[in-house]
């Protein structure tokens, strides 16, 4: 069954009409099931203490305590990033910790003068998270990919995993080649990475 918002394969259903959402459809609607939640006890809040003022009872807030604020969702963001330039709103449920990662490796990247290799990973790391025809489940895929490569680039040549590496863009290239919407980049891109580890090799 796909998510009624989007083409995600759906994992609730919501409502009295059973509406099925996937994970990333659920997670904003429950955000905004809790900001609704919060507005409404701060109107009970606010009664309270209408009540308590109307009745003159001054200690009428300490037999009936107000609402503590709720928990903040979990938004992702607050990742200090280097690098990589992206908004959180894209970000989205993609897994930061491997952002921070490839983020970190870029830096390696660029300090252990790889200039070119630093710039394939931000550029295609930058299409990837703002890609609108990759999944999220995609999108996670080739970040965490993305982090292995990044990594193995920025090690010294003599102890570099070049054939994982390469197995892994060559993976990672075939999901990538499911968007339209990022074909130059990673046309321009993926190759300067694979050099990164056919030169090792070769
Ligand atoms: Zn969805």
């Amino acid at each position: 069954m796909k998510c009624y918002q989007c083409i995600s394969p759906a994992m609730y259903t919501v409502g009295e009409q059973n509406i099925p959402l996937c994970l990333d459809c659920y997670f904003k609607f429950s955000q905004i099931q809790q900001q609704e939640l919060e507005s409404l006890e701060r109107a009970v809040n606010y009664s309270s203490d209408e009540i308590a003022f109307a009745t003159g009872m001054p200690g009428f807030g300490a037999h009936f305590p107000r609402f503590p604020p709720r928990p903040k969702p979990t938004f992702i963001q607050g990742v200090k990033m280097n690098n990589i330039s992206v908004q959180n709103s894209v970000i989205g449920t993609i897994n930061t910790g491997s952002i921070g990662t490839v983020d970190q490796s870029i830096s390696a990247l660029i300090s252990t003068g790889q200039p070119d290799a630093a710039e394939a990973v931000k550029a295609i790391s930058e299409a990837v998270l703002k890609s609108a025809d990759l999944t999220g489940n995609q999108k996670n895929d080739l970040i965490d990919i993305l982090s292995v490569v990044a990594k193995e680039a920025a090690t010294p040549i003599e102890s570099r995993k070049s054939g994982v590496a390469l197995a892994l863009i060559d993976k990672a290239e075939k999901i990538t080649g499911l968007a339209n919407d990022i074909t130059d980049i990673c046309q321009k891109w993926w190759p300067a990475l694979v050099a990164v580890f056919t030169a090792a090799t070769g």
